[in-house]
């Protein structure tokens, strides 16, 4: 049995103790501003609470209407605000956890007509000028902060957070790149500094000592003209003299153009830069970014780069992740892959957030997993992660499941997915699952492709088909040359590919293909992470950048597509940018409103706006979408029996292991 002590092992505040290591991050679920939010937010930080959660820290709340983060943002200023908030404090405490409301004043970053910053210099993410703050305006907000805290202690909470990272208004006031003042408030490092200090004084001064003040600190800026390791320092001793109780570690502006919490990002890739601080501050120092599993948030504790740890996404995926590290029993917890699909990506398109892996999250109240009142015999048909889902919740419920697979293992098309360099955590979506099947007592059948006539011959009452997908082959003269494979023979199954190669499709899959072709075969290290992207890890200047380690690839690589337009436009809204990057990096060539002519043992004929040319290629590599996997559906609905399509058996096209999930743990819960 696994055990870990050093994240499990109480931590005295001095005032009150938490009951072990671990912080759950802030995030913005979209919660705060649904019909009915603060109920379905007690759900949701209440279960966080009940399986183990030291210290919850909300989603940012505006200390006043500029610092919102759009129209309609959240805003903490009134009695009445503050009462609304009960419900989740009294949920948390239940629990016995202790939630901490983090305040954000978004300052430049705001998406709105009436924001404010240093300086009236425009955010490269944004299309609004902040007008700058008068010095009136700054006592005023430094009070709005003050006023913020108190009333967050009317609410219940047991602290606050106040957001200094990220790239977000004190941020904005710490860094040159964003403040060009001259007066008091800019100019000499103390000067910049002089802000998010006189907020903490003030805050501490209206909440009393016993009552947690949390500063995130950004110690890593990744942006022109950031601080340096000195000013980090220098800033983390005078706000422990000004009253905060913990410091947490803010890593990258928002307008940084590195990945930080990706899935290519290692684990753990920044906990070094927290030890740096450690030994210079009294107070408990928190470490964050990719810190996904009890073992790896153990090892981070054990060297000693920091207190606490903090996970925000991976409460998303698993609320028990505490306690299941408590019993031992790591390996059932339902892993955050750093995907961002259904959290990030979902708030920047003004959904509420969710979780590619556990579509409960923030959706509690409403999607209830509750014991069957009449036991039923059902197949799924297919492990892929729709039929996974679908087989483990419906066993949960007290079904009698058989689960089928043509495969020799189960996870599908995961299985092609986790094989792509930055992907790997998906193998941990396929271990979760394994771990919950066998759990649940599913009887799982692999290497078995069943025939229609072997579900009707055992008599269930229902059927589930999740049988994915079938590669699309276009209809091209040359389409059946040697020289020509699809994605599943190059990834799952190891066929060679040559120097020059084409790829045909460029939707997300054609991305990762040509990720993977691209790719130069560096392990996936911290180190190797740090010189692709251009970070120096001694931070001297310049908030830590340095010239980035040219990833050029030896392979001729050219990605082609029929539509015109940018590529990528279709790929994830907060990992898009990346892989494009990546790609232009090693120097990958894209050819859009492409017609393709013929294929031959030597390239590709296409036609370009009426031009004709050929894309010499020795290997060309066919991710042009998938069709739904239906075989089974006509005889099985013929012998009149009930039959469930989920996944991409119910629609290939747009279809993601997010959308299988939703749909096969949904129809679990139904039946
Ligand atoms: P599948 O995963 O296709 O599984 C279907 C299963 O049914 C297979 O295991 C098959 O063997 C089995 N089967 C079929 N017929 C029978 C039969 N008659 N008897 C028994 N078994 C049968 N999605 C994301 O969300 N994020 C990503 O980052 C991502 N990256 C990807 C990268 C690559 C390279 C690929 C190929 C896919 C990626 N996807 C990603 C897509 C994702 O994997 C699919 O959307 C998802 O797997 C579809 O799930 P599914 O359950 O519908 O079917
Ligand atoms: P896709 O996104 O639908 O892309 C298919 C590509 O093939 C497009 O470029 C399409 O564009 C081209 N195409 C379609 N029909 C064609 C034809 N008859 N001949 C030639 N080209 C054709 O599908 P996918 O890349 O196969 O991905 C499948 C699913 O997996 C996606 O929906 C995606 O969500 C999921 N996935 C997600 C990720 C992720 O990171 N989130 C990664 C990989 C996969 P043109 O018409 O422009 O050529
Ligand atoms: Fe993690 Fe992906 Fe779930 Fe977000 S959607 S919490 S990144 S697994």
């Amino acid at each position: 049995m696994k055990s870990f002590p050093h994240l499990l092992s109480p931590l005295d505040l001095g005032f009150t103790t938490l009951r072990n290591r671990t912080l759950m991050g802030s995030m913005h679920t979209g919660l705060e501003e649904a019909e009915n939010g603060y109920a379905r937010m007690a759900a949701f930080y209440g279960e966080r609470a009940k399986g183990g959660c030291a210290l919850i820290v909300t989603g940012g709340i505006a200390p006043s209407e500029a610092g919102r983060v759009g129209v309609g943002g959240s805003v903490m200023n009134t009695l009445e605000e503050a009462h609304h908030h009960r419900p989740v404090t009294e949920a948390v405490h239940r629990e016995g956890g202790k939630i901490a409301m983090q305040i954000l004043h978004t300052g430049r970053y705001g998406y709105h007509d009436k924001i404010v910053g240093a300086s009236p210099l425009r955010a490269p993410i944004n299309m609004f000028r902040p007008h700058p703050l008068t010095q009136e305006e700054i006592f005023s907000t430094i009070e709005e902060f003050a006023t913020c805290a108190s009333l967050a202690r009317e609410a219940g909470y047991d602290g606050v957070e106040i957001m200094g990272s990220e790239g977000y208004l004190i941020n904005q006031f710490i860094a040159k790149r964003t403040n060009n003042r001259e007066d008091d408030w800019g100019g000499s490092f103390e000067n910049r500094i002089r802000f998010p200090l006189e907020i903490i004084k003030a805050v501490r001064k209206k909440v009393g000592k016993d009552f947690i003040i949390i500063y995130r600190l950004s110690m890593l800026d990744l942006v022109e003209e950031g601080g340096n390791i000195e000013e980090v320092l220098h800033l983390a001793k005078e706000v422990e003299k000004a009253g905060a109780t913990i410091i947490n570690t803010g890593i990258g502006w928002h307008e940084a153009r590195i990945p930080t919490i990706a899935m290519m990002v290692p684990r753990a890739a920044f906990t070094w830069v927290t030890a740096k601080v450690k030994g210079h501050v009294g107070i408990p120092l928190v470490t964050s970014n990719r810190i996904n599993t009890p073992e790896v948030a153990e090892e981070v504790l054990a060297r000693g780069d920091a207190d606490m740890i903090s996970m925000a996404r991976p409460f998303l995926a698993d609320p028990d992740f505490v306690k299941k590290a408590m019993e031992g029993k790591s390996e059932e917890i339902n892993t955050c892959i750093a995907c961002n699909q259904a959290c990030l990506d979902h708030i920047f398109v003004g959904k509420t957030a969710s979780c590619l892996v556990n579509p409960r999250a923030c959706h509690e109240t409403e999607l209830v997993i509750s014991p069957t009142a009449k036991k039923k015999k059902i197949a799924v048909v297919g492990a892929g992660p729709g039929g996974m889902s679908c087989a483990s919740t419906l066993a949960e419920r007290g079904h009698e499941v058989y689960l089928y697979d043509a495969a020799k293992e189960i996870g599908g098309q995961l299985n092609i997915a986790r094989r792509i360099p930055g992907k790997e955590e998906f193998k941990e979506t396929i271990r979760y699952f394994s771990n919950k099947l066998n759990q649940m007592g599913v009887k799982l059948f692999l290497e078995k492709k069943v025939t229609a006539d072997d579900l009707i011959a055992e008599s269930f009452d229902e059927i589930v088909l999740a049988t994915g997908v079938t590669p699309r082959k276009p209809e091209i003269p040359g389409i059946e040359s040697a020289n020509v494979m699809n994605y599943v023979d190059l990834v799952l199954h190891g066929k060679p590919a040559g120097k020059n190669v084409a790829v045909m499709g460029a939707g997300g899959i054609g991305f990762d293909v040509s990720l993977y072709l691209s790719d130069a075969g560096h392990p996936f290290t911290k180190e190797n992470y740090l010189k692709e992207w251009g970070i120096d890890s001694s931070i001297p200047n310049n908030g830590g950048l340095t010239s980035k380690t040219e990833t050029k690839s030896d392979r001729k690589i050219t990605m082609l597509k029929r539509s015109s337009g940018k590529f990528g436009a279709n790929l994830g809204k907060t990992t898009g940018w990346i892989h494009k990057t990546s790609l232009e990096d090693r120097k990958v060539e894209q050819i859009s409103g492409v017609i393709y002519k013929s294929i031959d043992s030597e390239g590709i004929q296409i036609e370009v706006k009426g031009k004709e040319m050929k894309i010499p290629a020795d290997t060309i590599v066919v991710c042009a979408g998938q069709n739904p996997r239906r075989e089974l559906l006509e005889p099985l609905q013929k012998a009149g029996l009930t039959v469930h399509l989920i996944g991409g058996a119910d629609l290939a096209a747009e279809l993601d292991a997010k959308r299988a999930i939703d749909q096969g743990t949904r129809l679990a819960a139904s039946l």
